[in-house]
């Protein structure tokens, strides 16, 4: 079956007594216990919910996993698996990875004795040479946030493997529509149910995916134990968006391809950063393993002024946190995602004053194209 028709039909869209069209949300926190000494699958929710059982199933679905768990938010899920390391493990991790996962792991993590590297990992090499022999895990994001760098998730499986390392791989610029990591031997596949899962800028959420049943275990011992579970009504709103993902990719991926080639014509942009380019390093590789080149874009202006002056002029979309919306939404990672970052350091990595990102909605291309023309004709 296509993805379209997958996001739809997963085994878990109706209820199993009623045969309700939407599966309910279970809202208890305890489950009465038919018999006195008798175990049964539901006895409190953070334990297990009949809801949070049904997304995680259809999580397990779509990326073409065994086992899924639903978190409280991206970080609780990518923390979590993380909290399976022991003290002593050794992280590679990419240079470009999520600021809130460079947080965790600089200044928690490292506080219980497990040390982070982090390398250009679209280069093989580095990713290879900075396995040591404690290195216990991998933790990768391609496209990377923001200059959509991409690394090659085979290659980075096939290291991983001959060095005993698990890989992570956060998968939320992608969703399961565009890319899944499991096909190319990652182990562990994370998300930001936030972002295009969701799709409605109406939920915060995270989501873990894994095909061993051992690994399984010791993340849902974490999710258990430590508690950071998704209250069944979040699991009922990423279900609902999940049906529309299929779709709202496409139309959004549709756009921003529009919208990429629009801006790299125009004289007052300097760059565009987009794996739908001919021009973007690594596309071929990223047209490999991934169905398309996604909703998020990235360009740039000559600096800080004529982003002010973009922004200002700009009516349809949000100017936010956050991406992969029905609503386009933009972003200034200087003083957003990479706002803690050194100056210098950000302006090494591309993310320079003028770049802003992009993650494309479902507004019609030429409303956005023209918001965005008459925009940077005020600069
Ligand atoms: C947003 C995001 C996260 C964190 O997710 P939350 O739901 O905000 O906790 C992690 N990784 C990526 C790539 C993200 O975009």
């Amino acid at each position: 079956m296509k993805f379209e028709t997958r996001v739809l039909h997963t085994g878990a869209e109706l209820d199993p007594r009623t045969g309700a069209a939407s599966f309910p949300i279970y809202q208890a926190s305890t489950f009465h216990q038919a018999d006195w000494n008798q175990q049964q699958e539901f006895d409190y929710s953070r334990s297990g919910n009949p809801t949070r059982k049904a997304l995680e199933h259809v999580i397990a679905q779509l990326e073409g996993a065994n086992y899924g768990l639903a978190f409280a938010s991206g970080m609780a899920a990518i923390t979590s698996v993380l909290l399976t390391l022991s003290a002593g493990s050794h992280v590679v991790a990419c240079e470009d990875i999520y600021g809130g996962t460079f947080r965790a792991l600089t200044r928690v993590f490292s506080r219980f004795g497990i040390e982070t590297t982090f390398v250009d990992a679209a280069n093989p090499e580095k990713l290879a040479a900075a396995i040591r022999p404690n290195t216990k895990a991998m933790m990768l994001e391609t496209p990377s946030n923001p200059t959509l760098k991409i690394i090659d998730l085979q290659k980075a499986a096939d290291i991983a493997k001959a060095n005993g390392v698990l890989t992570i791989v956060d998968n939320t610029f992608m969703s399961p529509g565009l890319q899944r990591p499991h096909e190319l031997g990652i182990d562990v596949v994370v998300h930001s149910g936030t972002k295009f899962l969701g799709g409605h800028s109406d939920v915060v959420a995270g989501l873990v995916t894994v095909r061993d049943e051992s690994l399984a275990k010791e993340i849902y011992q974490i999710q258990n134990g430590f508690g950071a579970v998704l209250g069944p009504q979040d699991c009922w709103l990423l279900m609902r968006g999940i049906k529309t993902l299929a779709v709202r990719m496409k139309q959004s991926e549709e756009t921003a391809l529009r919208i990429a080639r629009y801006l790299e014509r125009h004289p007052k942009i300097k760059r565009v950063y987009y794996p739908g380019l001919e021009s973007h390093p690594g596309r071929e590789i990223h047209l490999r393993q991934a169905d398309g080149p996604g909703a998020v874009l990235s360009f740039e202006l000559a600096d800080a002024e004529q982003v002010r002056r973009f922004v200002k002029r700009l009516q349809l979309p949000l100017f936010a946190v956050s991406l992969g919306a029905v609503e386009s939404i933009l972003s200034y990672p200087a003083t957003m995602s990479h706002a803690a970052m050194p100056r210098e350091e950000r302006i090494r990595r591309g993310i320079s004053d003028g770049l802003l990102r992009l993650s494309v909605g479902l507004e019609s291309a030429e409303d956005l194209i023209g918001d965005i023309e008459q925009a940077l004709m005020g600069l």
